[in-house]
This record gives C-alpha cells, sequence and structure tokens, in this order.
C-alpha cells in the first residue's frame, strides 16, 4: 500500500475538505493525498513547495478552487 502525503496533517485542504461532497466525489483525497507518489503532482504541494507558503485551503490538488458556499 502506499505511503500518504506527509504534508497531510498540516494541509488546509485535506483539513477542511476531506468531507466535501465535490472532493469525494472527484476522489482527489484517495487520488493524491493517500498516494505519496501521486502526491508529488499536487499543484498545492507544489506551490508550497516553490513558494515555502501553502496555497489558500480551497485549491484542490489539480489546482481547481473549490467554491466555498454560505450558509
Ligand atoms: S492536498 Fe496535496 S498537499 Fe494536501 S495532503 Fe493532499 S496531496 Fe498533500
Amino acid at each position: 500500500m502506499s505511503e500518504n502525503c506527509e504534508l497531510m496533517e498540516k494541509c488546509g485542504f485535506f483539513l477542511n475538505f476531506k468531507g466535501n461532497s465535490e472532493a469525494i466525489k472527484e476522489g482527489w483525497i484517495s487520488m493524491f493525498c493517500k498516494d505519496q507518489t501521486k502526491s508529488e503532482k499536487c499543484q498545492r504541494k507544489i506551490i508550497r513547495k516553490k513558494t515555502g507558503k501553502p496555497p489558500a485551503d480551497n485549491m484542490t490538488p489539480t489546482g481547481k478552487l473549490l467554491e466555498i458556499r454560505k450558509q
């Protein structure tokens, strides 16, 4: 079994959107976060490494921004 992305515990997308219906439908968590090799292609991780800062929490591993709906 592949290892998880090492940023999982401090990743704003993972922590806040792992239960989001679109995130579940698109399979981002299983595709990227739970696969260390694939996670190297995660746009969040790439940006974080490049800039030293995490991107907005609602940016997904493919770079698409999730809409945050107001209640
Ligand atoms: S969204 Fe990207 S950086 Fe965050 S835990 Fe998943 S693979 Fe890692």
